[in-house]
């Protein structure tokens, strides 16, 4: 058999296990770097295994299947670590141990077949501890496909050897591991499942940065909170889902936050809003989520919540920043916060909604600070009116003094 054929799996091997160690020297990833040990040492092994000679020592033999096991052990592992969880070492240790063991034992033994038997079963049994690092975690697409591909990798490991004694002519021994057909079904099972397997694991590494990246761009670096990009994302998705439940919409303002910044400086400032934004944050759930507007203004947005909840809330939200103490030196920072809280109407959009919280909150801004108003849509649509009524009023007036000025002015009479 030619040996430039072999080289094909270590040759494939190789290209990932670069490709990993690319992806882990461009951004540290635990899992990618052990994949990439995983491929080298895969690499390894196949080169060692081609090279090797029949009459190669014991030793050097089961060294070769110490290389073979340790590269699903190191695989399988990375899947572990991938899903942030505690890989089972001792376990896969006492199986690599077995495992070599039993090989090295089977090469006294003039029984070839078996020794394929156990080499593939070994590294079958390392590769499907991999297996259960997807327990609890088949959430995304990409997640099943890829326990999907693996499962096939490690029944293709438990299958390999029942499937090449079928096609190996004559009595089984040594020399029949050369044999062409044998060789050339050996590599295309190992370099398929090899690509196939990288593929899976470079879209879901890429599938995350892509993710983390998403996440860093709609969240707001001071506050962990979303920004207004972020918040304008979750709303839509939110109002899409809510149906027929009630959603409510809360704007919080800090009070004459440009006072504190004067007084305490830009940085003491930075941490009042950080910790406001905390307040917010921990009212975070499924079906209600919060983000920081700009500045120092935040929004609340809650399913589920009726008007008076949600008003209930902001009232909370209200004692708790009154009651905040930021140190600053042998001072303590103290702030207040007004609030503006909206129901949804049916069908309403949600700059609409906002826009109503938004008018809340500029009446409690008008009211003196340091309160929550609420709107039922007309109470506030009454306000709104009565206040535009009272300022045409007043233009009016003023108007009219104008007249009553330019009348008495000289020129005028
Ligand atoms: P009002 O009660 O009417 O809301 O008064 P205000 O002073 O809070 O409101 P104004 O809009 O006049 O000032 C807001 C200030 O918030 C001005 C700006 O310097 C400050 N600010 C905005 N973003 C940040 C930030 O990220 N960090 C800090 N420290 N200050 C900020
Ligand atoms: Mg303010
Ligand atoms: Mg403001």
């Amino acid at each position: 058999m030619d040996v430039d054929f072999q080289l094909l799996s270590p040759l494939v091997f190789t290209i990932f296990a670069v490709g990993f160690f690319s992806i882990h020297m461009l951004r540290p990833n635990r899992a990618a770097f052990m994949f990439a040990i995983s491929y080298l040492v895969g690499a390894l092994a196949f080169i060692s295994d081609i090279f090797l000679s029949e009459s190669a020592l014991i030793s050097m033999r089961t060294m070769v299947t110490a290389l073979y096991a340790a590269t699903a052990i190191v695989f399988s592992s990375g899947l572990w670590i991938y899903y942030r969880k505690c890989a089972p070492w001792r376990m896969m240790f006492a199986i690599l141990i077995i495992h070599v063991a039993l090989y090295a034992w089977l090469l006294h033994v003039e029984f070839y077949w078996m020794r394929s038997f156990s080499a593939n079963f070994g590294c079958a049994i390392l590769f499907s501890a991999g297996l259960l690092a997807f327990r609890g975690n088949l959430n995304r697409i990409v997640d099943t496909a890829m326990f999907l591909i693996h499962l096939a990798n490690c029944t293709l490991c438990f299958v390999r050897p029942i499937v090449l004694t079928q096609m190996v002519d004559g009595a089984p021994t040594n020399a029949n591991h050369s044999e062409e057909l044998f060789v050339l079904t050996l590599h295309f099972f190992v370099a398929t499942g090899a690509v196939v397997t990288a593929m899976g694991l470079l879209i879901m590494i890429s599938k995350d940065v892509f993710e983390e990246l998403q996440n860093h761009s709609m969240t707001d670096p001071l506050t962990s909170l979303l920004n207004r990009r972020g918040f304008d994302l979750r709303v839509e998705e939110m109002i899409d889902r809510a149906g027929a439940a009630p959603v409510c919409a809360i704007i919080g303002d800090i009070d004459h936050f440009k006072a504190v910044n004067d007084t305490f400086g830009h940085a003491k400032g930075d941490e009042v809003i950080a910790r406001v934004g905390r307040m917010f944050g921990q009212l975070t759930n499924h079906e209600r989520f919060s983000a920081r507007f700009g500045g120092e203004e935040f929004v609340f947005l809650g399913r589920g919540l009726t008007l008076k909840q949600a008003t209930a809330l902001a009232e909370e939200l209200r004692a708790e920043i009154e009651n905040l103490n930021v140190m600053a030196g042998d001072d303590i920072v103290r702030c207040t916060a007004s609030f503006g809280v909206a129901l949804r109407l049916p069908g309403e959009s949600p700059s609409s909604l906002l826009a109503r919280a938004d008018a809340a909150l500029y009446l409690s801004k008008q009211a003196g600070r340091n309160r929550v108003y609420s709107e039922t849509d007309t109470s506030v649509s009454w306000l709104r009116e009565t206040h535009s009524i009272m300022k045409r009023v007043s233009t009016r007036c003023s108007d009219a003094m104008d007249l009553n000025t330019l009348l008495n002015t000289p020129q005028a009479r």
